[in-house]
């Protein structure tokens, strides 16, 4: 009995997303680099054992899978993925389906694709998220290759996916690399969404004082409101959890130290290249950045003095600004996100379908929240098409909670507790609601120390400035 998919690479990722795809009733043939844990799997697969068919080579893997073949390939990014699919090509043929599934590089997306383009092959680049759990009962997905070749594979994919009120959150998005793009920039608004987090806990910590557990309570609390979301879920276990080893919160034993693999990086570098700001994502990945510098930041604490100011104000009433903050901040970090895409789409000639982005990350993946079901409504309705600050729905939202976000980034400051994300949130949000801006200023400099001309207001052409007469 032949295969119907097969799958390279059985890590974290690969090893849940071949059980999730044998639960639901598909013969699987696996392959891994290092034969063992291929072994591993196939020891631990239970009941699903049945129907995984485990291969010690690629010819194996492509001779236990019934033409045409779909083959998923979830290794660690960059040249391992050229490595996997140039070893594949000699195997493969015709109409069989290469679907690379890890973070990948949607400029890296974009090269497979065409490289691979009159082989006879098909090449998809699919983004998944939702970590371990996400991939073994239902991740998010997101699909960029031929609309063909997504047909072909639709079944599987979105009978492997995690639904929302029964939709399925795997769809399809666009040509080449607008899959892994999407995926890209849904780790950008991940990377802000968690460094706002953390800002609201270093103010809670710092500002107020309080302890772990406490905060977990507050963070909880706010999941049964407006804020719920998967991330505020775990912010909320995780402070609460205590460390076996010392019995000490578990987050106070923890370096203040955060990794990154790249999508964060990719999101503010892809924004900046197409020209739109996505300030709350750029702090998110600038305080990564800084929090690696340990060492540096000790010293410079040895320096200036480090430590933040207690802040004096009535616990129950900042804690409601706080959370409103935290949505304003929210918001801005999602228009942003949401904007990146829409500058993408026009770029790379990708169409995305926002409202299914929305509906695709409202289960499975790691910033699934409340607030998407409404942005599926303001992009469905065409509201959210200049910005997701415009459509009503988000206006009445920002009305409400702007205040607070002013107000807490204001006492955050002044206390000396750093607010990157929370700050550059308001900026934006600021600067976008001036019908004047300063920008008049700008273009005066840019003229007199270079001649670049400028517009006058109500007239067309290009001005210059009186300078240097005297
Ligand atoms: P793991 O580190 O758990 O597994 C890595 C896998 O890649 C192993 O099967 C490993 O094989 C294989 N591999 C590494 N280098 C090579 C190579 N040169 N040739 C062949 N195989 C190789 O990684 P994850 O499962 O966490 O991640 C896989 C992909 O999924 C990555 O692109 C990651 O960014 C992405 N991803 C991860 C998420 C997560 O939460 N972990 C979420 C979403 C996407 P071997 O056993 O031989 O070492």
């Amino acid at each position: 009995d032949k295969a119907e998919i097969g799958l390279i690479g059985l890590g974290t990722m690969g090893s849940n997303l071949a059980l999730n795809i044998a639960e639901k009733g598909h013969r699987i043939a696996v392959y891994n680099r290092t034969p063992s844990r291929t072994d591993d799997f196939v020891a631990k697969a239970g009941a699903l054992a049945s129907r995984v068919v485990p291969c010690e080579s690629l010819a194996d893997l492509a001779a236990a899978i019934r033409p045409p073949r779909p083959i998923i390939i979830m290794v660690l990014a960059g040249t391992p993925v050229d490595e996997q699919i140039a070893a594949l090509r000699g195997e493969l043929a015709a109409n069989d389906i290469i679907i690379d599934a890890g973070n990948a590089n949607f400029r890296d997306t974009m090269r497979r694709f065409k490289e691979l383009e009159g082989s006879g092959l098909t090449f998809i680049g699919m983004g998944v998220s939702g970590g371990e759990e996400g991939a073994r009962h239902g991740p998010s997905i997101m699909v960029g290759g031929k609309e063909e070749s997504w047909r072909r594979v639709e079944s599987v994919l979105t009978a492997i996916s995690a639904k929302f009120k029964g939709e399925p959150c795997a769809a399809w998005l666009g040509t080449d690399g607008a899959g892994h793009f999407v995926k890209t920039i849904h780790n950008g608004i991940e990377y802000a969404d968690m460094q706002m987090i953390a800002e609201i806990y270093g103010i809670l910590r710092d500002g107020l004082g309080m302890a772990p557990k406490e905060i977990g309570s507050v963070f909880a609390d706010w999941n049964k409101g407006r804020l719920n979301s998967y991330l505020i879920e775990i912010t909320a276990e995780v402070l609460k959890a205590d460390d076996p080893q010392t019995g000490k919160p578990v987050v106070d034993i923890i370096l203040d130290r955060a990794g990154q693999k790249g999508t964060g990086k990719w999101s503010v570098i892809e924004a900046q290249q197409l020209g739109i700001p996505a300030t709350a994502i750029e702090a998110a990945v600038a305080a990564r950045v800084l929090s690696s510098l340990k060492d540096e930041r000790l010293a410079a604490e040895r320096v200036y003095g480090g430590g933040v100011v207690p802040i004096k104000a009535p616990r129950e009433t900042l804690l409601k600004q706080l959370e409103l903050a935290l949505f304003a901040g929210k918001i801005a970090a999602y228009a942003q996100g949401f904007a990146v895409m829409a500058g993408a789409s026009k770029e790379f000639n990708w169409n995305l379908p926002m409202p299914t982005i929305a509906k695709i990350w409202r289960a499975g993946c790691i910033i699934r929240s409340q607030m998407l079901d409404t942005m599926v409504e303001a992009f469905g309705t065409g509201a959210a098409s200049t910005n997701l600050l415009m459509a009503p729905d988000f206006v009445k939202m920002m009305q409400e909670a702007h205040p607070a976000l002013r107000h807490v980034v204001a006492l955050a400051m002044e206390a000396g507790s750093p607010v990157p994300a929370l700050s550059s949130a308001l900026a934006y949000f600021d600067s976008y609601r001036q019908g004047r801006g300063t920008s008049n200023l700008i273009q005066a400099q840019r003229d007199f120390f270079g001649a670049h001309g400028f517009e006058r207001i109500g007239e067309t052409g290009a001005f210059h400035g009186p300078w240097g007469q005297g």
